[in-house]
């Protein structure tokens, strides 16, 4: 009996929800949530603050190498001999394959396998250097996101490149900086 009491009661809500509400609840359901505080307000601030962190996402962020390349997917830029195709990601003046001295930027793939490691335990926290095999290109870099036992490392094992943060400055200048996590 009580449930036949309310569903009606339910229904006649709903059914003037629906005339006279719905329109302006349906349409803001689902945006009103999150702008119901102040709409008005909300919408004028949005945009502004939208730009202010994009502005602040490139001022505050820095790559702790030259050669990671920061944004939404982040990536590796080498440089690539124009003439035997060799990839370095230093600065150089000439190929030490062939001694061209053309460079592109080229792209690295952000998917590698581990080719050699080696777990350093020298020094406060052991970790893993590892060379990263990134579709024929050798990358020196860091595993992270793993033991550094030989238990949990393997040449031959998947990773992916991945960024972390490695502390600000005092002027809240960001420095990320690069390593390979198990994919
Ligand atoms: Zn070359």
């Amino acid at each position: 009996m009580a449930a036949k009491k309310k569903a009606p009661a339910k229904k006649a809500a709903a059914k003037k929800a629906a005339a006279n509400k719905a329109p302006a609840k349906k349409a803001a359901a689902k945006k009103k949530a999150p702008a119901k505080k102040a709409p008005a307000k909300k919408t004028a601030a949005k945009k502004a603050p939208a730009k202010k962190v994009a502005a602040k996402k490139s001022a505050k962020q820095i790559p702790f190498v030259d050669y990671l390349v920061l944004g939404d997917r982040p990536y590796l830029r080498a440089q690539e001999c124009k003439n035997c195709g060799a990839r370095f990601f230093d600065r150089r003046n000439a190929c030490a394959s062939c001694f061209g001295t053309d460079f592109k930027n080229a792209r690295v793939k952000s998917a590698g396998i581990v080719t050699s490691y080696s777990i350093v335990t020298v020094g406060p926290q052991p970790f893993v250097s590892a060379i990263v095999d990134c579709g024929g290109t050798s990358v020196r870099c860091t595993l992270v996101g793993v033991e550094p036992t030989p238990d949990h490392v393997s040449l031959g094992m998947k990773v992916k490149l991945t960024t972390y943060s490695m502390g600000k400055d005092a002027a809240g200048v960001e420095a990320i900086g690069f390593g390979f996590a198990p994919a």
